[in-house]
């Protein structure tokens, strides 16, 4: 019997899916077998768009299709939980499985925390992730630093530090320490990131700790809830997943990934946060200089998936909060939407992304929630108490 805190080497039964899986397919066979058993009615995943830096969200209804979104797009920087909230209505009516990398996991269940995505209807099958790589910088970096043709491209993997690029007829793989040292490699966000392995979903899968004659064939799972127990039972059950006990010495070598890994993204949080730190209006006072650049474009509030008021305070009437045309806008413009979402940041990046001002929004929301955290002893992303300073806590949502 499957319980939580479980722990397996997995991989596809299906020889197929297990060619076309990152580390043998046990993610594309277990959403396929959700599927197949109508235990969930579709799976949002991820697959190639134009090219292998292009990563779109699929929503499958076709068992026979889940195979097309197996393996790992690094360049898949997308979050997940705004597709589910926004585009699939928060999964009120739908039974999804979705793929979620710690990011995406910690978001859903941030949003599950305020009644924005129905935790009973979705399965997260979650991926362990060292982060995820920018896709133009990516092209930039591969032509500069690896001397190849970024559309000769046909894989892309980060195995034991290394980012190896294969062409048709070449493979190079350099360090992503190298890389980042060069000013490439991972988001920047993705570098201060300290969950590696997304415990608040209900599964992790990842190639961490799979040695042996496994290695590079198999994928190590770690149970997490008890629905996440129940999915990989019913999935070993089928003959869907091939499963064995994973070997010690790998498990303990996973961990010590894992905490290399934190202890690395410690350091980068040491290099990009401000020394004198402070509270939300310091920090902010702090960052005046790059947040005069807003031109007021929102493109932040779209792309973040915690952002969902149907009616937004700052384009309400409000001249005391923020005037309408005026630009750089007033300081409270940035402290509003903060106020809004900081809490529950998950460091994802998106606003970062998107924003035509390169202001380091991610940074600001990550360094102010850092401090939350700290100062609260709360974590977000995991089903704890919320800080006393919550807008939606005061607001009683
Ligand atoms: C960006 C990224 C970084 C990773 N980094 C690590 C790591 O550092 N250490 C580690 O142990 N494992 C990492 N993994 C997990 C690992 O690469 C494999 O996905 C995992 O071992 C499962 O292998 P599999 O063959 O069962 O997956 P597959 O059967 O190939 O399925 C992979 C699934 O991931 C989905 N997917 C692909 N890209 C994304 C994306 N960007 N966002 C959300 N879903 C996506 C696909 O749609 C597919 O459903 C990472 C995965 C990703 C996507």
């Amino acid at each position: 019997m499957v319980q939580v805190n479980d722990v397996y080497y997995a991989l596809s039964s299906n020889d197929e899916i297990a060619e076309s899986g990152e580390c043998g397919g046990a993610v594309t066979s277990v959403l396929k077998f959700l599927l197949e058993e109508g235990i969930v009615d579709a799976v949002l995943a991820v697959k190639k768009g134009a090219d292998l830096y292009d990563a779109v969200p699929t929503l499958i209804t076709d068992p026979e299709k889940v195979i097309e979104s197996a393996g790992s797009l690094h360049c898949g920087t997308l979050n997940m939980a705004k597709v589910v909230s926004k585009y699939l209505q928060g999964a009120e009516d739908i039974k999804i499985a979705v793929t979620t990398k710690p990011c995406d996991a910690m978001t859903l269940r941030e949003l599950m925390k305020k009644d924005k995505v129905n935790e009973e209807n979705v399965v997260m099958v979650g991926l362990n992730c060292g982060g995820t790589l920018p896709p133009v910088q990516t092209i930039e970096m591969i032509e500069k630093i690896y001397k190849l043709d970024p559309e000769n491209v046909v894989k892309e993997e980060i195995a034991k530090g290394n980012l190896i690029i294969e062409t048709a007829d070449e493979e190079k793989e350099i360090s992503v320490d190298e890389l980042e040292d060069e000013g490439f490699g991972r988001r920047t966000n993705c570098r201060r990131c300290e969950t590696n392995i997304p415990k608040m979903s209900d599964l992790a899968l990842g190639n961490w700790g799979v040695i042996g004659p496994l290695a590079g064939k198999a994928t190590f799972i770690e149970v997490f809830s008890e629905k996440g127990a129940d999915v990989l039972e019913k999935a070993i059950e089928s003959g869907a997943l091939d499963v064995q006990d994973p070997i010690p010495k790998g498990v303990e070598i996973r961990a010590n990934i894992d905490k290399a890994m934190v202890n690395l993204a410690k350091k980068w949080q040491g290099k990009d946060f401000q020394e004198n730190g402070g509270d939300l209006l310091t920090i902010v006072a702090q960052y005046q200089n790059e947040l005069n650049k807003c031109i007021k474009c929102f493109g932040c509030r779209e792309a973040c998936p915690l952002c969902y008021c149907a009616e937004c305070t700052l384009e309400a009437n409000g001249p005391e909060w923020v005037s309408k045309g005026e630009l750089p806008p007033s300081p409270m413009f940035h402290l509003e939407r903060l106020v809004h979402m900081v809490d529950s940041c998950t460091n994802c990046g998106q606003c970062e992304e998107v924003c035509p001002g390169e202001i380091p929004l991610a940074k600001i929301a990550h360094e102010i929630n850092s401090k939350l955290q700290e100062e609260y002893g709360y974590v977000r992303g995991m089903d704890e108490t919320k800080p006393p300073l919550s807008y939606f806590a005061m607001q009683g949502k």
